[in-house]
């Protein structure tokens, strides 16, 4: 098969698997994950014709597949993707840009300008600052605490780059005991070490109680989350950020998904987020844009592009060049979907996307307290975090909800015990989705009562 009919048969594959996405399981049932058993073969000697390894993938790997593109996954804070995202990713596969810099790409270097910009209006973030389009919240994290120790450690004096951490005053790590996971992991990698952070006491909602925040002083780096992965709560920007200014201290936002309700009729919630040093965000998540989408976002642009800098002789490149402001050197144009979602959505789409999931994560909360369910949280976003009468329900519950193949989401432990935790993120799911799910969840409470 020629290059042509190849990737029109590709592209007539993935609409057969779009159309049937509404009808498939939402995770695959055993058989389907049995057949994957298929792909266990030995490196081939001799490669086979390019069409047979596209209907492999697709005859086996796609009844695989979670539907996490589809309208009824409720899992993590996963998302869709956008058709307008799609398809601009298709175009760009052709264009197969390396997008390091402008010399690598013009078209990719100003159009994730431009992305970075809209990035910070739609979030309300200063406009001067430093967008970097990263892998995933984890990479673009560790990228923004690079910048944050660099830059508390030169401000005691300290070269970061030419003397490392042999012997170099100690930067002090504060947050909460709900930071997500990979904020933990990004320290951890770059050597923290988890028996040397100091964790800020969180209220009932998971938020840092800003009458207990351990002492900031002008070493200490401190992380605030816009988003907690189970309640969806947002720590007190304002009050928190305030005091870590008067101690000159840098502080760090984790809003991998909760960043997005800046754009939404619920900004008010993140009052004075903006005032931070750096954030993190998601567009794989909220934004629905397709994976590998993330930005570390800097108000002081030129920190984050000396933590990140990879000129050589040979690769030399402005300073907001995008390999100078990532962990990647060579890297997709990850932004470029980005962009094409903003240019479709506009702010008004944009804001009525995360309107709607927050207001179905409002009325999704209700229709379950009326089912006799415990929601856990405020909901004062897209999460709703739930549990039935006891331990073994909230169990037996999610796992019937997994099993039936119409919905899926996944279990969490909520203060010390199991709950499940519902998000409302893909720009697919329509109010007869959300009723759907309630109603599914009203049976089987009654049924394992
Ligand atoms: C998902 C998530 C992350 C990690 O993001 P990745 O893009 O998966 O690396 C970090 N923080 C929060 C609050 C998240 O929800």
């Amino acid at each position: 098969m020629n290059e042509r009919n190849l990737l029109a048969e590709a592209d007539r594959r993935a609409l057969v698997y779009l159309d049937g996405l509404a009808m498939q399981r939402v995770f695959p049932d055993d058989k389907a994950i049995a057949a994957l058993a298929a792909f266990e073969q030995a490196l081939p000697e001799d490669g086979s014709d390019a069409d047979q390894v596209l209907c492999q993938l697709d005859e086996i790997g796609s009844p695989a597949t979670v539907a996490s593109n589809a309208a009824r996954y409720f899992g993590f804070v996963i998302g869709a993707t956008l058709p307008v995202a799609a398809a601009a990713e298709r175009l760009v596969l052709a264009w197969d840009q390396c997008a390091s810099s402008f010399d690598n790409s013009p078209v990719a270097d100003r159009l994730e300008k431009v992305a970075g910009r809209w990035v910070c209006q739609a979030l309300g973030l200063p406009d001067q600052s430093a967008v970097g389009f990263g892998t995933s919240a984890t990479a673009c994290t560790l990228a923004c605490i690079c910048a944050a120790r660099r830059v508390l450690l030169a401000r005691q004096g300290w070269d970061f780059d030419g003397d490392g951490l042999l012997g170099a005053p100690q930067i002090r790590v504060v947050l909460a005991e709900t930071a997500h996971i990979t904020v933990k992991k990004a320290l951890r990698v770059l050597g923290f070490g988890m028996n040397h952070l100091h964790y800020a006491p969180v209220d009932q909602y998971g938020c840092i109680d800003p009458a207990r925040l351990p002492e900031l002083d002008e070493r200490t780096l401190l992380i605030l989350q816009a988003g907690e992965v189970n309640t969806g709560e947002f720590d007190r920007f304002a009050e928190l950020i305030a005091i870590a200014r008067e101690a000159n201290a840098w502080v760090h936002v984790d809003g991998a998904f909760g960043l997005w309700a800046r754009a939404s009729s619920s900004a008010h919630l993140l009052e004075g987020v903006e005032l931070a040093d750096s954030w993190t965000t998601d567009g794989h998540k909220w934004l629905n844009t397709p994976y590998d989408s993330a930005m570390a976002i800097c108000r002081d642009a030129d920190a984050l592009a000396a933590a990140m800098n990879s000129d050589a002789a040979y690769a030399s490149a402005s300073k907001d060049a995008q390999k100078n402001l990532t962990l990647e050197f060579s890297r997709r144009a990850r932004g470029i979907a980005i962009w094409a979602a903003l240019a479709h959505l506009g702010r008004t789409g944009l804001k009525a996307m995360i309107d709607r999931h927050i207001r179905q994560a409002e009325e999704l909360a209700s229709t379950l307290r009326n089912a006799g369910y415990q929601v856990l949280n405020r909901v004062v976003l897209n999460q709703v975090l739930v549990r039935g009468d006891t331990d073994e329900q909230t169990i037996a519950i999610r796992q019937a909800a997994q099993a039936s193949g119409e919905v899926w989401f996944g279990p969490t432990v909520w203060q010390g015990r199991p709950a499940f935790r519902l998000s409302l993120c893909s720009w697919r799911t329509e109010d007869a989705d959300v009723e759907a799910l309630g109603a599914l969840l009203r049976r089987l409470k009654d049924e394992l009562s």
